[in-house]
């Protein structure tokens, strides 16, 4: 029935492998961002550098290039790699064949936080969606690239895409009425009608498939809403999919080890003055909790 497929994320739902003795890097995923802009660097270093505290093997970063040394100075661990850009700093087609070829040589792909909404980013985001095979997670610019073109969407049924929007981006590529007692089945028959996992963010975020199966999360708290919060989210779910949980456990998870990191944030320091990095700096400990 219905009811039977709508389940409480709570911290018993979340268990995370313990690793083997004799992994390596390879182990724990190759995974690829595609973020930021100029007047947008926090968002992809943010992001990164969440994929990177839950465990991510090995991130690299693709930036537009004239925001590529503010993005690749702030990262040690990671990769960043400058791409083609045109004159008002956008990213441009001529970034196309460089972006796929290392989005498919990746074990999963985050495109958009603080991309930017230039007509070449987006296209080159749509061109992603329509020729990487790997799982995609498309976050704020990403999301707003579906925009007017939401069959894209759909020609990946059979692939794994997952969507974090927050409401104002889930009404860009959505009339569903996401208010009151609507919002579980609006986010149901999003994910349903375009086969994708959709993360609808706020209070209570709620996770659907296209099954019909949905997960409402149970922690967090009105600290986190403040900009690059979501980054956060994005880079976790990022780095649970590159380590090869699977797509149904491992956004329902990553939501709820988000709001961990935030709860501890808020009991050590307060909801008024908590920042997303604050939240990242807590996600070792919150991890291994759930070992
Ligand atoms: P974004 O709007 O993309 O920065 O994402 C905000 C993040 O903070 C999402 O993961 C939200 O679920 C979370 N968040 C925002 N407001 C709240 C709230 N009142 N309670 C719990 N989580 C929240
Ligand atoms: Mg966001």
């Amino acid at each position: 029935g219905v009811e039977s497929q709508l389940h409480a994320v709570t911290e018993q739902d979340v268990m995370l492998p313990r690793r083997s003795r004799t992994a390596h890097k390879g182990d724990f995923g190759k995974v690829y961002l595609l973020a930021g802009s100029v007047g947008y660097t926090g968002a992809p270093v943010l992001a990164a550098r969440a994929a990177m505290r839950t465990g991510a093997g090995l991130v690299t970063v693709g930036v537009p290039a004239p925001a590529w040394p503010v993005v690749a100075g702030k990262l040690d661990e990671a990769m960043a790699h400058p791409l083609p850009s045109s004159k008002d700093g956008d990213l441009s087609l001529e970034a196309t064949e460089l972006v796929q070829n290392r989005a498919g040589s990746s074990d999963v792909c985050l495109i958009g936080p603080g991309l930017g909404r230039g007509n070449s980013a987006a296209a080159v985001v749509r061109t992603l969606l329509r020729t990487v095979h790997a799982p995609v997670i498309l976050d704020a610019d990403g999301i707003n690239a579906l925009a007017g073109h939401i069959d894209v969407l759909d020609e990946r049924k059979g692939l794994i895409t997952i969507l974090t929007p927050h409401d104002g981006e889930f009404a860009r590529i959505s009339d569903e009425d996401i208010s009151g007692e609507h919002r579980l089945e609006a986010v149901r028959s999003f994910a349903r009608t375009h086969g994708c996992c959709l993360v609808l963010k706020g209070y209570r975020t709620i996770t659907a498939f296209p099954d019909g199966t949905a997960y409402i999360n149970t922690n967090g708290n009105p600290g986190m809403a403040v900009g690059g919060s979501g980054d956060v989210l994005s880079g976790v779910i990022l780095s649970l999919i590159g380590q090869g949980i699977p797509c149904r456990e491992a956004v329902p998870m990553a939501v709820w080890l988000h709001g961990a990191a935030g709860d501890l944030c808020a009991r050590e320091m307060g909801e008024y003055g908590m920042l997303p990095s604050d939240m990242i700096a807590r996600l070792p400990q919150v991890l291994e909790r759930q070992v």
